[in-house]
């Protein structure tokens, strides 16, 4: 038996990688498992150039806890090696890999894989590991190396017979844990699921039928899944192959609307699928997220300095070797390389959507509900896909009918460009609540659009201040104002006249408008109307999804209205102006209002009823 010491400036490397990254301690089984493929692997590599004699055999790797022995071991069947190779790989590069790794991240947590750490991060659950490994290379004698969590080693003869490599952690007190077959399946789960050796887990009961007879034996119990579908061909594919795979990513998901499969060798090296999953209305909270592997070794789900940030509402699976994950997260999003990617990314996305676009508009339209969402996140917060996107983004009108804003505009040119050559776009939230307006609106030829998702607000915004167009709710002026053309009618009421209506309306007591004005609008327009002037109504409306995101409950948002009254209604210019009795012309001036209210869902509570039962009693 030899034993040695690893080197002395080091003493103090155990103990700190026992802390380090704590919260994160599993992370030492992907790094054996990576380490036994690696091994497999080259096995091959060398069998495939004949250097390696024989049949390989079997080349799954075993997973064995032992809740007993209170240990868990790693076993492969990959290259092995020799006493020599032992020293050489664990006691130097694997030690001195490992200290490079704490010296560089000790005081830095946030990285994105954690990557790296290697061999030694099996001392983060083990009181004592041994490695106990057989080469490949001919009349080659197994050796242990053993170790107890210090500086000190064994090497010993072995009497393994089989090639490959058994690392066995007696595991520490606190990681008892680690032996526990459930947890190890959770683990495997998560790290393994798509490398490409077999991982195995114990044994699993399996029927198989000989002739009549059918009987239960127990066959390997393979966790992963050593050809996932990125890694395939997209030829080779079917729509049925990609919904599966999206399934086993993402149990228990509504089914995806399309995807994409990513596959690129030049610059870099990047494969993966990505799918749109269907968005409902609201921002969900997002608990499926994209999963990034390197070289089919999972690493994390968290890719925000990968993918944009809405590009991140998609799902699935990119797998590229050539994002560095030994460095911190704020280093990546400067890389050069993490930079093509990005854009690279981004690109297929828009494309794809383009492509359906122009194949297929119809069944582009018909998901234009699911997809809208984030197409127009992305036009808002990425300059990029904005570009290709707008090209590609719908605007959906009351009817169901579909414009792209170049169509839009088309379709508007006639009667909705005002005095300043401006193009207004109008809309609606609630095309229930606006119904009186609409029918107006649709009088004169307007075309109305419902823009009624969370994100319409700063898609507005966004599109003003981009494209130069005027968005204006349909109750943000009189109809008349909607779209200025400044031919103004005439009022048929005297100027004092005017005053005195205004006045009656101001005192009215149920008057709760910021503003009560006079205008002179068409007899056949509505004799009181309430408007929301734009601009205010969007402030106040981000105010409440603020207080909202904040918690504070919606106190801050108290709805501003004006009140508008046509002077030349007949019940205004007539019926009021010439009713010399006070308390009959407050009478109908409350019952207008009161009405105009009730038109625009705003009569509530006791003020609803009063007006219900004094209704009733004027029959
Ligand atoms: P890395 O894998 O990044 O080189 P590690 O610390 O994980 O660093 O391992 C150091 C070296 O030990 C590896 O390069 C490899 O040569 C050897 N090694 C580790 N695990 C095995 C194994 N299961 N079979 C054969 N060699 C191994």
């Amino acid at each position: 038996m030899q034993s040695g010491k690893i080197s002395v400036q080091s003493e103090n490397i155990f103990p700190i990688i026992k802390k380090f990254l704590y919260s994160e301690q599993e992370i030492f089984l992907r790094e054996l498992v990576s380490n036994a493929v690696d091994a497999t692997n080259k096995l091959k590599a060398l069998s495939n150039r004949g250097e390696a004699k024989g049949d390989l055999g079997i080349l799954n790797i075993e997973i064995v806890p032992n809740k007993e022995a209170k240990t868990l071991t790693i076993r492969d069947r990959g290259l092995g090696m020799d006493a020599d190779e032992v020293d050489r790989y664990l006691n130097q590069v694997a030690f001195s890999s490992a200290q490079e790794f704490l010296d560089k991240f000790k005081d830095e947590l946030n990285i994105i894989g954690h990557f790296g750490l290697g061999f030694y991060s099996a001392f983060m659950v083990s009181d004592k590991v041994e490695v106990v490994t057989k080469s490949y290379k001919d009349k080659s004698e197994a050796v242990k190396w053993s170790c107890q969590g210090d500086t000190n080693y064994t090497i010993e003869k072995s009497d393994k017979v089989d090639r490959g490599t058994d690392i066995i952690l007696h595991l520490s007190e606190e990681a008892i844990e680690y032996a526990d077959q459930h947890k190890l399946e959770g683990l495997l789960e998560k790290f393994c699921k798509f490398l490409p050796i077999p991982i195995q887990l114990g044994t699993k009961k399996e029927k198989v039928k000989e002739g009549d007879v059918e009987t239960e034996i127990d066959v390997p119990n393979i966790i992963n899944d050593t050809h996932p579908l990125w890694k395939l061909s997209p030829s080779e594919i079917s729509d049925d192959q990609y919904k599966e795979f999206y399934q086993k990513l993402y149990p228990f998901t509504a089914e995806p609307l399309f995807w994409i499969h990513l596959n690129i060798d030049y610059p870099f090296n990047l494969t993966g699928i990505l799918y749109f999953p269907k968005l409902k209305n609201q921002f969900e909270i997002q608990k499926n997220k994209i999963h990034l592997y390197s070289n089919q070794v999972f690493v994390t789900d968290d890719v925000k300095e990968i993918v944009p940030e809405f590009l991140q509402l998609l799902h699935g699976v990119i797998d590229s070797p050539d994002i560095p994950l030994n460095v911190s997260r704020s280093y990546l999003q400067s890389d050069a390389q993490v930079r093509k990617i990005t854009s690279y990314i981004t690109k297929k996305v828009s494309e794809k959507l383009s492509d359906l676009f122009k194949k297929n508009r119809t069944e582009f339209e018909k998901k234009w509900d699911d997809i809208g969402t984030f197409i127009k996140y992305g036009v808002i917060s990425d300059e990029k896909f904005a570009e290709k996107a707008l090209s590609f983004t719908l605007l959906k009108n009351i009817d169901n009918k579909f414009y792209t804003l170049e169509e839009y505009k088309e379709a508007v040119k006639e009667t909705q460009v005002d005095k300043n050559s401006n193009t207004i776009i109008l809309y609606t939230q609630d095309p229930q609540l606006h119904y009186s307006i609409i029918q107006q609106c649709k009088d004169r030829m307007y075309q109305v659009l419902i823009l009624d998702q969370v994100i319409d607000n700063h898609f507005i915004q966004n599109l003003e201040y981009k494209e130069g167009l005027r968005f204006k709710r349909i109750d943000s002026e009189t109809i008349d104002q909607l779209v200025d053309t400044d031919s103004k009618a005439e009022s048929v009421l005297s100027e004092s006249d005017q005053n005195k209506i205004k006045d009656l309306f101001k005192g009215l007591s149920i008057n709760k408008s910021k503003e009560t004005e006079v205008k002179a609008l068409s007899p056949q327009d509505d004799p009181v109307q309430i408007v929301r002037p734009e601009f205010m109504r969007r402030m106040s409306e981000m105010q409440h999804m603020m207080t909202m995101m904040k918690g504070e409950g919606d106190d801050l948002f108290k709805d501003s209205y004006q009140l508008i009254i046509n002077v030349n209604h007949p019940l205004i210019a007539q019926k009021i102006n010439d009713e010399s009795d006070e308390i009959k012309r407050n009478e109908i001036a409350s019952y207008l209002l009161q009405l105009a209210l009730l038109n625009q869902n705003m009569l509530k509570g006791e003020e609803l009823s009063t007006f219900v039962r004094s209704s009733m009693q004027k029959l």
